[in-house]
């Protein structure tokens, strides 16, 4: 058997509704876009969405919304997918890293509050939350929490530390669609929250993402830099600000429509393949599975995230797996000492420890709503078999 890392969710319904926009001369700039985005504000509440061609930039076209510029910080977390940080990165802004709760990988809310106030104060408390080199010039502008593997982050924690210091909240969903946090969900306790639509993702548009917020001005900006920076009034060729072709296009839109109708089933899915997976890996000695804390009132699974004990070789037990048909991979590599910023901060080894102690020790294991429960069956012995023996 082999089995894949992960599949998207697909139904007859997706493929006609791409196949309807292709039956038409409007590829892009069409109705579309705007449906799927009134669907998605019916499913999260949020006032306004706005699509665009990645979670990636979502995330930037927030940064440029809050005003983020050269030199600003920003307090995130090094133990989450590169995209989070390297929006920051595209505008010169400078990350602050705080380190994670170990349970959740979620970064650590009362680090937040100590690093917001420290940082807000300047001077010498100020120093140990900043990078050895690539040091800030202006002042702390946002938090940017990510709810990382579908569990969202102490929102409300640190949202009150971002009101507080008078600070936006730039949440990074983009794992979360569907999940809730003291029963509200995911992407709606800041001002910005993204989502993202990879295939690998709790639903697909192929690429793509989206924002929601119910910040009128801050919408009508964003709308006008994800279409090369035309303002409403523009014509095709005169822009009023510097942006970027960040449009979602009409085929993935219409897939974004009907996926958004069977998000809960997807997410239902999901959620029953992660309990096959609790059921068995449970047992096996060597290995943690994920912890969903009280708060999370609700999960949204986004990949299955196990922990191998210290002693265990990771590298030599995803060749041995390879090698029985089942993938598994490192998740996440620590942002801080991914080369890039290595040499850009000077981060070293040792900075953050529980990012890289789960940096070392997580693996994704085979993970989607369309996987069976011989899959589950088929991975959870090979894992069973390799680990103990
Ligand atoms: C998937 C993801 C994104 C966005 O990714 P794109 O590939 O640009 O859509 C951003 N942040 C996190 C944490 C993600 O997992």
């Amino acid at each position: 058997m082999k089995i894949p890392m992960s599949s998207p969710d697909l139904d007859d319904a997706d493929r006609q509704a791409v196949i309807d926009v292709i039956n038409t001369p409007i590829l892009s700039l069409g109705p579309r876009v705007v449906e799927f985005e009134k669907a998605f504000c019916a499913y999260t509440g949020a006032k306004y969405a706005v699509a665009v061609n990645s979670g990636t930039a979502g995330l930037h076209l927030c940064v440029r919304a809050a005003g983020i510029g050269a030199g600003d910080m920003v307090i995130t977390t090094p133990f989450s997918f590169v995209a989070s940080t390297n929006a920051l990165l595209f505008e010169n802004a400078v990350p602050i890293f705080v380190d994670v709760d170990p349970r959740t990988g979620n970064i650590d809310p009362q680090q937040v509050a100590q690093a917001a106030q420290d940082l807000s104060n300047g001077g010498k408390t100020a120093e140990k939350w900043l990078p050895r080199s690539g040091r800030p010039s202006g002042k702390l502008k946002a938090l940017l929490p990510v709810d990382v593997f579908g569990q969202p982050a102490a929102l409300e924690d640190i949202l009150a530390t971002a009101r507080q210091y008078g600070l936006t909240v730039i949440e990074d969903s983009c794992e979360a669609l569907g999940a809730e946090h003291k029963a509200k969900k995911a992407g709606t306790y800041g001002d910005f929250g993204i989502f993202a639509f990879y295939p690998n993702k709790q639903m697909t548009t192929g690429e793509g993402g989206l924002i929601i917020s119910d910040d009128e001005a801050a919408v009508n900006l964003m709308r006008a830099l994800r279409n090369q920076g035309r303002a409403p009034g523009d014509t095709w060729l005169s822009h009023t600000y510097l942006g970027y072709n960040y449009r979602l296009d009409e085929m993935s839109a219409a897939m974004g429509i009907t996926q958004v109708k069977r998000l809960d089933a997807m997410l239902a899915k999901r959620e029953q393949v992660a309990g096959w997976y609790a059921e068995r890996l449970s047992e096996i000695p060597g290995l943690e599975i994920p912890i969903v804390v009280p708060d999370t009132t609700r999960m949204s699974w986004f990949v299955y995230v196990i922990r191998l004990a210290q002693a265990i070789d990771r590298t030599d037990l995803a060749r041995r797996l390879e090698a029985r048909g089942v993938p598994i991979r490192p998740y996440f590599l620590p942002i801080h000492l991914q080369p890039y910023m290595v040499e850009r901060f000077g981060y070293r080894e040792g900075d953050f420890p529980v990012t890289e102690d789960l940096g070392r020790r997580g693996v994704a294991v085979p993970f989607s709503g369309v996987m069976s429960e011989a899959q589950v069956e088929y991975v959870c012995e090979a894992l069973r078999m390799e680990i103990a023996g």
